[in-house]
Order: structure tokens, then C-alpha cells, then sequence
């Protein structure tokens, strides 16, 4: 079977192209869009500038004026929260932990006349609000006392490390929030016995104590710099790539004394040498075409090497081996721009490597999946698994089936085939797609998965033309297309019922904290005008999904918005240890139909609860309550969760406070990501079953247990988001951006992912936010467009170089409309029998997506330190098989480094000095949870710059200019402190300010006259009207754009306390946790490579 015949351009399908309203990145929605019946995944529903910006009215209320407990003037300022983004997990198949869920005795410990009692749960409480709101708050107050909550831990166990850590020489660390740590006081006095510990003056571990990969000891510090002559035949690869990478250092004789490089590595110099004070001037990068001078330097970089391809291998004179002479992610991300940027990327060929995940493409489908949807660590895979042991090359597909698509693609076409339903093999079950081979004048079909042969039903005959191929070939998607959609029958609904449409149930925290920080009111507000814009379907005139509404402390209230009642109704619920729902009729309606009853509704909820006095929360009853409301209305859905805090109040799922940094580095570190009760994963079970999926928004003022309270969210294909101290004037906007994108996501509901392989490979494990119950079947009771899984595939049998290695993703899902449908994504890949076509078609950014996945799964099950070196073993058997195969022969002294993985190192290092896997002391535990659990479903784009941030220069590029200014490398040396600097990765924005940047600058973009008067960690820069004001907000308009979630910004000047969380991001220097710099890991690989070799 050939795949690799080219396909004409333009299929002409007999049926029109759906628009795909929905699926912009920049404005959602708004465009009619095509009214075809069989539009996927419907338009939103105007744009998104229609939204509200201005507070809700009454929001300065937000501290309850009356019956605040005294303790909540004692709050402290909390600060932006980082990681406060993001928010998918994993945790698939569930960590093992095996605790039951404990069914409480359905214990009332209120006597409130309006508590139930015995089996009579539920009351029905007809409001106007004066009274309910009395009744609750009476309710509230006759629990403040079951004060039966966890000891608060030692004051050590928030510790930071042994006694013999440093102490922190810059007085106190800033509270930011940007690692988490809670400020004292800010819960009520009665609540007092759960508060932690709030971290005031934390210390660093000195490097030596954080474990992991520490260079050998040596005698004395090392040397500034590593010198070397580059040997010659070493060629720099630039763009015409293919040419392996020789980092070199001579052998040990030939080099000056003090110099080597491959000897042991002493500790780091000081960043600055005395001769240069400042910041040394940028260098973008090395290899390839050097650049030309940057404008606005001091002086000429004395030793800038110009390692230009175009003028081959020369050999260089030694010198000082700075990191310049190491290959540059910068140089590496650009030379791709420039290259394969400006032509479509177009599918047709078997084996294509796609553009890098950081330029900008377009995509044509010519009968492969766009890499939008699948991303492979290489495009051609060794045909053996003798092959495969020996290069360690993982290899790994990273799928996200509902990714957005730009606007100029096309969404994929939705095939009809009626009662039929889709054609697929008979024995392996693959659906129709362009790899099948017609046989027998087009009466039969071979499978080109299994190689069975299939008849072709009647109805589905054509003929064949001259070369054997159907002659509607390109009439039909699923036989010229890579990416396409099938309506399914009703044999692929649940009980062989076609499915309802789907419902949203927003299920908020209404204790203490939440209505303290204004939390609730603003949530209201915003709610009212949000649910206009629902996700819809095609030219769907009103969303299919139905609303529901619960709020809940230590009890759950339900609220019946009929919209036939003139005032929304109130059901109690507080036996939560046997939940059930008690009412079906009202709960989930039409928000066009029960408009006004849910705003009023909306209204009142703030008012009801302004004066609670309750602290104490129950989650997983919560969750319970939601799933199986979404159960009696027969229907998937989703749960939006808007929590505060710990759940102690006395209910199935009651967590203590198990906080305890004083296991990081033991063989119980693992606990710390492993969830506290098993409650939680049968939970995620039955709402897996549910077709009930969770997001999560989490408000935390102290530890909430990520690790337990995010299971549900990861396991149903939810997510998190996490937004530490919050408080409505910093993080308001921030919270309402995430929330607008969340509720307006399209959604699959109720999908099962099966991934399907030609003979020789098949799909052995899966990273991702979702539940197995088997080895095969990915079940996602939501899967949104930002969602990704990453499936690792093993060979069974041998491949062969003639017919390559195919995949093929099938996804069925039901649709924001209720529509069942199955999106098909297939893959052709090469297969070779040379190690060196592995190396030369591979993917650097997928391979370090799957690694960092493979790595945070680790760390549920072994300890950090075992899996950081796992990673670092394999990385070098990686280019150590690389160099005993692929490389001419060459001197021992030189690391080589295959052109396509030119980066793994710098890659991987920042995987492995990521704070899960070497935290420094600044990062909680509820943060290295959640950071874990987001990076499990990261697409291949977020991973390259989570890991790798983006930096930024301000002033260096000509101020008209309209496009993003070149990024340089994240180092410290890279900073001039003339200038000014963003960083970004995915979840966090920094503006950094030199020092010495000119006053006009500052006066532009701050509206200070000197450097001293801006405020640190200022989140908004004024609004003013000048050409650089303008251009910087821009820009972080447009980055934040790029991103799944809002990045708030933090304004960071250079020697001041924050600095120090800024730097925490430059990753090409070594950390304050520990973590090695670029230039130590490289030669620390080089080293591991040559034992290999030896
Ligand atoms: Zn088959």
C-alpha cells in the first residue's frame, strides 16, 4: 500500500464547508456561520466585547460590614498568585491509593427547625428573601461550634528545609502569592484550629541539600567559563538542518590548565565578573547565521562567535566557551520561522515533520491530521523494537481531537452516512479513512490496520480508476481527508438513546470566605450576563444546555428557577452523607425561558448569605449532588465549582490539613501529590459514568489539599483553576477572563478516545485528564479544545519501510446540541531501518511534552529524585545511541548532538529543575499539585513554553514596529539593565525594569519620573497615550491572547525582593532550588554520554 500518493489540492466535497463559528482564537464567535444541519460544535454567541466590564454594582461591599469575625481585619495583603492559572490534570487510572469512601452516618449536628430530620432531607422553602435569608443564616449560626476540625499541624511543617538552609539574606522574601503562602489571620476566630502556620520569612536550601543531579564535586570553583578550541568538522547546523550538532571541548591534554570541560564542575562563579557589572549585552543565540549587532549596545560582544552555516566549518581559534557556543532555543525557534513560516503546511506526505509548534502555519489537509491535532516525537519510527530499545527515543503521539483551529481552516466536515451509520473494519473496528485499499473493482476492501478484508456494503460501492483508487475519492472526507467527523447512530449512544443536551450546573461556595472577599457577589454579577453566551451549536439561534444553580456550605441549597414561579424557591439539603436531589422539575431550565427568575435569583443569593458566620465547607457531596441531578435529567454536563477551602465540615470526603514539606526529598514525597481518601476516585468513577464532567475554581487563603480536591476535575477531563488570597481588586480580572473562556469552551460530553494502530505498534500508555477502565478506551466525561493526550506507543511486531506505521484517533462525543457524533483524526508515519532517519524526524517540543508527562505521573509512585534521574539516564542514552550510530567518528572531547534534539538537553533541564520535580522553598504543596496536574494535559505549544519561558525586550526594536521584538535567551546575562523585559510562560507575566532605564521610559509607561517611584508588583500599567505605553500594553494584550488562561502581570524592578521570583524563571541559570544551568547540565550530559560510550 502506497500512502504517500499525492492528492489534489482542493477536495471537492458535494457538501458545504462548515464554518466552524466557534472555534476562533481571538473573538469567539459572532459570525452566523453556515446553517448546515450538521455543523460541528456551534457558534457563540456574539462576541466576546459584549461582555460587561464594569463591576457589579455594590461590590465594595465585599467585607461584610456586620457579623465579620474580628479576625478578618488581620488579613494580609495577599498579593498576585501565580500557578494561579492553568488548570488540567491527570492522575489517569486513578492513583493507587485503595481508602474506601467512608459513608458518614447521615449525621445533623444543627438543630436548626429548618434542618430535616431523620430522611426528610429536603426542605421546600418558598422565598421572597427576607425570610430564607434569616432561616440560613440561622442555620449557619447554630453550626459555628462543631468546631471538630484537624489540629493545626506543627508550626514546622511548613518549614523550609533543614535547619542548615541559608538564611534568607534578603530579610523577608516578598509575599507575592506567586508561590502561595497564605497570609496569617485571615480566617475567623472560630475556624482558628484548622489555620496553618502563614509563611513569613522563608529560607532557602542551599543548593547542595536539594538532591537530584548536582555537578561533581571538584576541587576548586570552576572557572568562569569552559574554554575550548571548536574542533573542526563541527558543524553548526543552521537552517538547512539535517547536520549533526558538535558542541565541542578538546580532549583533556590538549587544554589549557583549569579549562576542561568535561572534567568535574565546581560550583558557579558569580554572575557578573568585576570587568562587567552590569549585564553583559544580549546574544541571540548562537548557531546558524549569526546575527547582526544589536542596536542600543554598550559596546560589541568581545567574543561573539558567528558559527554561520553559510560559511561551513572552520575551525576557531580557542576560546572562552561561553553560552553562546551551546545550542540556542532562540535561534532554533527563529531559523523555523523564517523556514517553514511562510508556506502552508500541507499533509499530503507520509512522514512530514511539521513546523515547530512556535511558528506560525497554516495547515492543509491532504489526508493526514493537522499537527494542530496530532504531534508525534518522530515521523519515522524504527521498524524493530531492538531498533527502538536501543535509541530510547520515545515514541509518543500528543493529541488534542478538539483543538481550535485558526480562522482561515476548516473546521472538519461532518459525514453522514444515516441508519448505516459509519463504515469500519469488521475485524479491528477502524473506521473508513484514506489509507483503506479498494480490491476487486471496488467490492471489497482491505483494512489498513488489520489487513482484513471487508465487503463494501451496496450502498457504499463505487468503481475504481486505472490506478485502483475509488473514482469519489475526493468527493468523500473520510478517503481523502486526515481529519473528519461521523454522524453516529444510535449504537453508539448510551442505552440506544439517542442523548439529551447537555447541562451546566454552577455550584457555589457561599461560606464565610467566600462572601468575605466578594467572591460571591461578583460571581453573580457576572453570571447573569455570562449565561447569554453559551457554548451553541451551528446557527443555533439559543444554546442546547440547560442551567442549574446550588450553593452550599456544610449544607447544599438547590433552587428551583421555573420560569413560571415569580420568585426563585430554596431546597435545603444537610443530610450530605446520603445525598440526593430534591427537586427535578425547575432545576435545570432554558436560560431564555427562566431569565427573569434567575436573576433574581442572582440578586439575592449575595444578600442571603452576606451575614454567615459559617466557615466550615463539604465538597465531595457537593459534586455527588450535581452528578446525580445531571443523572435524573438523563443528560451530560458539566459542574462549574467555586470553592474556598479545606472541606472539614463532617461529610463523606472530609479532609485534614496533611500539609508537610518536611517530606520532600524522603520516599514519602509521593504522598504529597497522592490523593488523602479514595472517596474522591470513586466519585470521579460514577461521574465518569455520568457523563458529568468538573471545573474546578479554587480560592484558596491556605492549604486546601490540590492533590485530593482536583482528582474529580483531572479524572473527568476538567479543570482547575487556582487563585490564591483572592481579592476582588487584584484578581477580579483575572478570575472573570478564565471564567468567560471556561463557561464559552465548546465541550465533547460523554466521549470515549480510542487510538488504533497498523500492525507492528499499538498504543501502550496514555498521559492525560481522564479515566480508563480498561486498557484501551480513554473515557472523558468533558474534552474541550485545550485538552490534550498523550499516547506512547510500543512495537509488537516488526514494521515495514514499505507500508509505514499508521494511527488513527477516534473520538465519540456528544455535542454542546446533544449530537452524537465520532471525530476521526489518522496519521501516517515512516518507518526506517537506520537509526539516523529516528534521529533525523524528530520532534524535540513533543518529545519533552511526553517526558515531563512521563515524569509528573512518576512522582505519584517513586520518589522525585528517581524519576529526575530516570529522565537524565534516558536523555543520555538517547544522544549516546545518536553518537555510536548516527555520528561520523570524531574526538571523545566532542558532544554531539543530533540537529533535530539539538535542545533536548536545555529542554530537559528545565523539566528537571521544574518545582515538581526540585521544588524551591518559595512553592507550596497546594501548588506543586496543581502545577502537576496542569501539565498532564498540555499541549505540545504550552510545555515548550512552560518550560522554556518567552523573554521579551521592550525598547530594543523600533517602536513602530508592530511585531513581536525577538526574544532572547532566558538567562540573566541576557538582561541589560537599560532595558525592559516580559516574560511569559503560559501561566506567568513579568515586566522586568532595569535599573538604568532611560527616565523617558519610565515616565512613559509608568507615569513616574524615576526608576525609585515605581511600585513593585504594580499588575496594571496605566493607560497612557504615548507610542511605547501603547505598544507594551499591546503586547500584553496579545500575549495573553495566545494563552488558555489570563496572565496577570507582575511588575518586577531589578534588585528589589520580587526579583527573586522573577529569576526563578530565567531557566538557563542555575536555581536557588539547585537546579543546574544550561551550560553545567550540558557538560554533566556530555559526561553521562561518554560513560555510555566508554
Ligand atoms: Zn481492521
Amino acid at each position: 500500500m502506497n500512502v504517500n500518493q499525492s492528492v489534489p489540492p482542493v477536495p471537492s466535497f458535494g457538501q458545504p464547508q462548515p464554518v466552524y463559528p466557534g472555534y476562533h482564537q481571538s473573538s469567539y464567535g459572532g459570525q452566523s456561520g453556515s446553517t448546515a444541519p450538521t455543523i460541528p460544535y456551534g457558534a457563540y454567541n456574539g462576541p466576546v466585547p459584549g461582555y460587561q466590564q464594569t463591576p457589579p454594582q455594590g461590590m465594595s461591599r465585599a467585607p461584610p460590614s456586620s457579623g465579620a469575625p474580628p479576625a478578618s481585619t488581620a488579613q494580609a495583603p495577599c498579593g498576585q498568585a501565580a500557578y494561579g492559572q492553568f488548570g488540567q490534570g491527570d492522575v489517569q487510572n486513578g492513583p493507587s491509593s485503595t481508602v474506601q469512601m467512608q459513608r458518614l452516618p447521615g449525621s445533623q449536628p444543627f438543630g436548626s427547625p429548618l434542618a430535616p430530620v431523620g430522611n426528610q432531607p429536603a426542605v421546600l422553602q418558598p422565598y421572597g428573601p427576607p425570610p430564607t435569608s434569616a432561616q440560613v443564616t440561622a442555620q449557619l449560626s447554630g453550626m459555628q461550634i462543631s468546631g471538630a476540625v484537624a489540629p493545626a499541624p506543627p508550626s514546622s511543617g511548613l518549614g523550609y528545609g533543614p535547619p542548615t538552609s541559608l538564611a534568607s539574606a534578603s530579610g523577608s522574601f516578598p509575599n507575592s502569592g506567586l508561590y502561595g503562602s497564605y497570609p496569617q489571620g485571615q480566617a475567623p476566630p472560630l475556624s482558628q484550629a484548622q489555620g496553618h502556620p502563614g509563611i513569613q520569612t522563608p529560607q532557602r536550601s542551599a543548593p547542595s541539600q536539594a538532591s537530584g543531579f548536582t555537578p561533581p564535586a571538584s576541587g576548586g570553583p570552576r572557572l568562569p567559563s569552559m574554554t575550548g578550541p571548536l574542533l573542526p568538522g563541527q558543524s553548526f547546523g543552521g537552517p538547512s538542518v539535517s547536520q549533526p550538532n558538535h558542541v565541542s571541548s578538546p580532549p583533556p591534554q590538549a587544554l589549557p590548565p583549569g579549562t576542561q570541560m568535561t572534567g568535574p564542575l565546581g560550583p558557579l562563579p558569580p554572575m557578573h565578573s568585576p570587568q562587567q557589572p552590569g549585564y553583559q549585552p544580549q546574544q541571540n543565540g548562537s548557531f546558524g547565521p549569526a546575527r547582526g549587532p544589536q542596536p542600543n549596545y554598550g559596546s560589541p560582544y568581545p567574543a561573539a562567535p558567528t558559527f554561520g552555516s553559510q560559511s561551513g566549518p572552520q575551525p576557531l581559534p580557542p576560546k572562552r566557551l561561553d553560552p553562546d557556543a551551546i545550542p540556542s532555543p532562540i535561534q532554533v525557534i527563529e531559523d523555523d520561522r523564517n523556514n517553514r513560516g511562510t508556506e502552508p503546511f500541507v499533509t499530503g506526505v507520509r512522514g512530514q515533520v511539521p513546523p515547530l509548534v512556535t511558528t506560525n502555519f497554516l495547515v492543509k489537509d491532504q489526508g493526514n491530521a493537522s499537527p494542530r491535532y496530532i504531534r508525534c516525537t518522530s515521523y519515522n519510527i524504527p521498524c524493530t523494537s531492538d531498533m527502538a530499545k536501543q535509541a530510547q527515543v520515545p515514541l509518543a503521539a500528543v493529541i488534542k481531537p478538539l483543538a481550535r483551529l485558526p480562522p482561515e481552516e476548516a473546521s472538519p466536515y461532518v459525514v453522514d452516512h444515516g441508519e448505516s451509520g459509519p463504515l469500519r473494519c469488521n475485524r479491528c473496528k477502524a473506521y473508513m479513512c484514506p489509507f483503506m485499499q479498494f480490491i476487486e473493482g471496488g467490492r471489497r476492501f482491505q483494512c489498513c490496520f488489520c489487513s482484513c478484508i471487508n465487503d463494501v456494503p451496496p450502498q457504499y460501492f463505487q468503481h475504481l480508476d486505472h490506478t485502483g483508487k475509488r473514482v469519489d475519492a475526493y468527493d468523500r472526507p473520510e478517503l481523502s481527508l486526515g481529519s473528519y467527523e461521523f454522524l453516529a447512530t444510535v449504537d453508539y449512544c448510551k442505552n440506544n438513546k439517542f442523548p439529551s443536551p447537555p447541562a451546566f450546573i454552577f455550584m457555589i461556595d457561599v461560606s464565610y470566605n467566600a462572601i468575605r472577599t466578594g467572591l460571591v457577589r461578583l460571581l453573580c454579577e457576572e453570571l447573569k450576563s455570562l449565561l447569554d453566551f453559551l457554548p451553541r451549536e451551528g446557527g443555533a439561534e439559543e444554546s442546547a444546555i440547560r442551567v442549574g444553580f446550588v450553593t452550599y456550605n456544610k449544607v447544599l441549597h438547590f433552587y428551583n428557577v421555573k420560569s413560571s414561579l415569580a420568585q426563585p424557591q430554596m431546597m435545603v439539603v444537610s443530610d450530605v452523607a446520603d445525598m440526593f436531589v430534591p427537586l427535578l422539575d425547575g432545576f435545570l431550565v432554558n436560560v431564555n425561558e427562566s431569565r427573569a427568575v434567575i436573576t433574581s435569583l442572582l440578586d439575592q443569593i449575595p444578600e442571603m448569605f452576606a451575614d454567615t458566620r459559617e466557615t466550615e465547607t463539604v465538597f465531595v457531596p457537593v459534586i455527588q449532588a450535581g452528578m446525580e441531578a445531571l443523572k435524573a435529567a438523563e443528560c451530560a454536563g458539566k459542574l462549574f465549582l467555586f470553592h474556598t477551602s479545606l472541606p472539614i465540615a463532617e461529610a463523606p470526603g472530609k479532609l485534614k490539613n496533611r500539609d508537610d514539606r518536611k517530606l520532600i526529598n524522603t520516599d514519602k514525597e509521593k504522598t504529597l501529590f497522592q490523593p488523602q481518601t479514595g472517596a474522591y476516585q470513586t466519585l470521579a468513577k460514577e461521574c465518569v459514568a455520568q457523563g458529568c464532567c468538573v471545573d474546578l475554581f479554587l480560592f484558596p487563603n491556605q492549604y486546601v489539599d490540590v492533590a485530593t480536591l482536583s482528582v474529580v476535575p483531572q479524572l473527568t477531563g476538567g479543570s482547575v483553576y487556582k487563585y490564591a488570597c483572592f481579592q476582588v481588586e487584584n484578581d477580579q480580572e483575572r478570575f472573570l477572563s478564565d471564567l468567560r473562556r471556561d463557561v464559552q469552551k465548546v465541550v465533547g460530553f460523554d466521549a470515549v478516545m480510542r487510538v488504533r494502530t497498523s500492525t507492528g505498534i499499538r498504543a501502550v500508555d496514555f498521559f492525560g485528564a481522564f479515566y480508563m477502565s480498561n486498557t484501551t478506551d480513554v473515557e472523558l466525561a468533558g474534552l474541550d479544545g485545550d485538552k490534550t493526550v498523550t499516547v506512547e506507543f510500543k512495537h509488537d511486531d516488526r514494521l515495514n519501510e514499505e507500508s509505514g506505521a499508521l494511527l488513527q484517533c477516534a473520538l465519540l462525543y456528544t455535542s454542546c446540541a446533544g449530537q452524537r457524533r465520532l471525530r476521526i483524526h489518522n496519521l501516517a508515519l515512516n518507518c526506517c531501518t537506520q537509526l539516523a532517519d529516528l534521529y533525523r524526524n524528530c520532534e524535540t517540543d513533543t518529545l519533552i511534552n511526553y517526558m515531563a508527562k512521563f515524569a509528573y505521573r512518576g512522582v505519584l509512585n517513586s520518589p522525585v529524585k528517581a524519576v529526575r534521574d530516570t529522565l537524565i539516564t534516558q536523555c543520555a542514552q538517547i544522544l549516546a545511541c545518536y553518537r555510536k550510530n548516527c555520528a561520523s567518528p570524531s574526538s571523545a572531547g566532542q558532544l554531539i548532538l543530533p540537529e533535530c534534539m539539538k535542545l533536548l538537553p536545555v529542554y530537559l533541564n528545565c523539566v528537571l529543575k521544574s518545582d515538581v520535580l526540585q521544588p524551591g522553598a518559595e512553592i507550596t504543596t497546594d501548588d506543586r499539585a496543581y502545577v502537576r496536574q496542569l501539565v498532564t494535559s498540555m499541549d505540545v505549544a504550552e510545555t515548550n513554553v512552560f518550560f522554556y519561558p518567552r523573554l521579551l525586550p521592550l525598547t530594543k526594536s523600533p517602536i513602530e514596529s508592530t511585531t513581536e521584538p525577538p526574544a532572547v535567551r532566558a538567562s540573566e546575562e541576557r538582561l541589560s539593565n537599560g532595558d525592559m523585559y516580559l516574560l511569559e510562560n503560559g501561566l506567568n507575566l513579568f515586566l522586568w525594569v532595569g535599573a538604568s532605564v532611560q527616565q523617558g521610559v519610565v515616565q512613559s509607561l509608568f507615569s513616574v519620573s524615576s526608576f525609585s517611584q515605581i511600585t513593585s508588583g504594580l499588575s496594571v500599567l496605566p493607560v497612557l497615550d504615548n507610542p511605547l505605553s501603547k505598544k507594551v500594553r499591546g503586547l500584553i494584550d496579545s500575549l495573553r491572547a495566545q494563552r488558555s488562561r489570563y496572565m496577570k502581570l507582575i511588575v518586577v524592578k531589578q534588585e528589589d525582593k520580587l526579583e527573586m521570583l522573577f529569576k526563578h524563571f530565567l531557566v538557563e541559570d542555575k536555581s536557588l532550588s539547585g537546579g543546574a544551568s544550561y551550560v553545567d547540565f550540558l557538560c554533566h550530559m556530555h559526561k553521562e554520554i561518554r560513560q555510555l560510550l566508554s
